[in-house]
């Protein structure tokens, strides 16, 4: 067949009616609306006060921790507070890490301590503390082709410097140090396993925690990340050319199972309560700081866009569900439980995305949908634009964490980035903590979060999610 012009073949198919009937668009009624929420929350501080009252009332809450559970408890009390027609909680299961205490010094050739924090799965140090000689390497492909017999034994560094970016990109080799590092390490037979912060700071004695990639316990060996200005004097000590010991002393691990909980509110449909707008944020931080830009700030935000559309004269015409995800920070817990229960319904997700990039001005918008649903993307994006979010249409839409999960069986999704030019100078330390956000930049993100969800909640027609709809997509690349 001879290959036509995609807008030639566009405007065929519109011509003949068969593409205008499967057109989604969102009513001009709606659109009004949608400007008005927009506007009404960049005066509105909801968001400012619910990230306040999780960071100051449970503050730090790590997955399975007491915490965690009057975060669960909390999560319910808000939505009920901000007057969600349906509130409820599903399960999810994993794995219970803890951290008790963690210590290390150079024992040779300059004694000194080092501060440092142990990452998620990583087990204990045998009891008296791990003493073995440090080798370094610049990259993780350097560790990649090291010989295993250079390794063996040793605490392997991995002494990657991580950049500042607006779109975070920096990230995707930093966390790949931290997550895919120490089981590299591991299966080449070194003792332990230290990285460089996977972090943008260059000042403070505070080290990033987060992940590592061990599923096996029984393959796990003990990880933490130095902070940038103890990975810096550990680099120093090792320029001067003689052997480096080091001795790890951590207290941390795996002790059994866990049930926590999703928790979700809803406001009702009115004319299509079973289709849901699916928003949210994760409910679990890590142990450090208060987690308040990672990502009690996302939980914020999604409760205050739903709660500004509960207030409007009449319900949306489709359900608002907005989940504060369990455990996203130890694998995505709560998203792939999420995904795995409601999977089958995919179809009655008409759009969905997720924050978890802190609380920067949203500044890009991009979408994976049909593409019979672009121009009502168009729309949108003529919401948000005078707010200052551009539209790509060159990218996917992935979702989100949590929800990148419910994206990859199927949901059309939207991307909405933030600015993260500082988020990985704070991000998994002890300084995650409320003062770090600026509540009008908080407000710009309630103004985009409650605009699309409204407008998708009351748009003629849906995004195009199906079983496996968005499978090619590139949104998880
Ligand atoms: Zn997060
Ligand atoms: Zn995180």
């Amino acid at each position: 067949m001879r290959r036509l012009p995609l807008t030639l073949l566009a405007a065929g198919l519109l011509a003949s009616g068969i593409a205008s009937a499967a057109t989604t668009t969102i009513p001009a009624t709606a659109v009004k609306t949608a400007e008005q929420l927009r506007d009404q929350a960049l005066h509105d501080d909801t968001a400012y006060q619910v990230t306040a009252s999780l960071t100051t009332e449970v503050g730090a809450r790590l997955a399975g921790s007491e915490a965690d559970r009057r975060a669960v408890d909390w999560a319910v009390a808000k939505f009920k507070e901000l007057g969600y027609d349906k509130v409820y909680t599903e399960p999810v299961t994993y794995p219970l890490w803890v951290r008790r205490s963690e210590h290390a010094a150079i024992v040779a050739p300059f004694p000194q301590p080092l501060t440092l924090t142990a990452l998620g799965y990583s087990p204990a140090t045998p009891k008296g503390g791990l003493r073995a000689e440090v080798v370094r390497f610049d990259s993780l492909d350097a560790l990649k082709a090291a010989d295993p017999a250079s390794v063996k034994g040793k605490i392997v560094y991995v002494d990657y410097h991580m950049e500042r970016a607006k779109d975070g990109h920096g990230y995707g080799m930093g966390s790949a140090v931290r997550v895919a590092g120490p089981v590299l390490a591991a299966q080449k037979g070194a003792a332990g396993y230290l990285l460089r912060s996977a972090g943008t700071d260059a000042h403070e004695r505070a080290p990033h925690t987060g992940v590592t990639g061990f599923r096996d316990p029984a393959k796990a060996i003990p990880a933490a990340a130095l902070s940038n200005p103890d990975a810096d004097q550990l680099t120093r000590v090792l320029a001067y050319g003689k052997p480096v010991t080091l001795k790890l002393d951590l207290d941390c691990g795996i002790t059994g199972e866990y049930t926590g909980a999703n928790v979700i509110g809803e406001i009702t449909g009115r004319k299509h309560p079973d289709q849901v707008v699916a928003i949210g944020g994760h409910l679990d931080s890590w142990d450090l700081g208060t987690g308040a830009i990672d990502d009690g700030a996302g939980v914020a935000i999604a409760m205050a866009a739903g709660k500004l559309i509960r207030e409007l004269p009449q319900r949306p015409d489709r359900t608002i569900r907005v989940i504060a995800f369990a455990n996203e920070e130890m694998g995505l817990w709560g998203g792939r439980a999420y995904a795995d229960k409601h999977a089958k319904e995919v179809a009655k997700f008409q759009l969905g995305t997720e924050s978890d990039f802190g609380a920067g001005p949203i500044w890009r918008m991009s979408a994976s949908v049909k593409p019979e649903a672009r121009a009502a993307i168009g729309q949108i994006a003529k919401v948000l634009e005078p707010v200052g979010v551009a539209y790509d249409a060159g990218k996917p839409g992935g979702g989100g964490s949590d929800l990148s999960q419910m994206h990859a069986k199927g949901m059309a999704a939207l991307s909405l980035t933030q600015d993260g030019t500082k988020y990985f100078d704070w991000h998994h330390t002890p300084n995650d903590t409320l003062d770090k956000i600026d509540p009008a930049e908080l407000a710009q993100n309630v103004a985009v979060y409650a605009a699309f969800s409204y407008m998708a909640a009351q748009a003629n027609g849906d995004f195009g999610s199906a079983p496996g709809a968005f499978a090619n997509d590139g949104a998880g690349e």
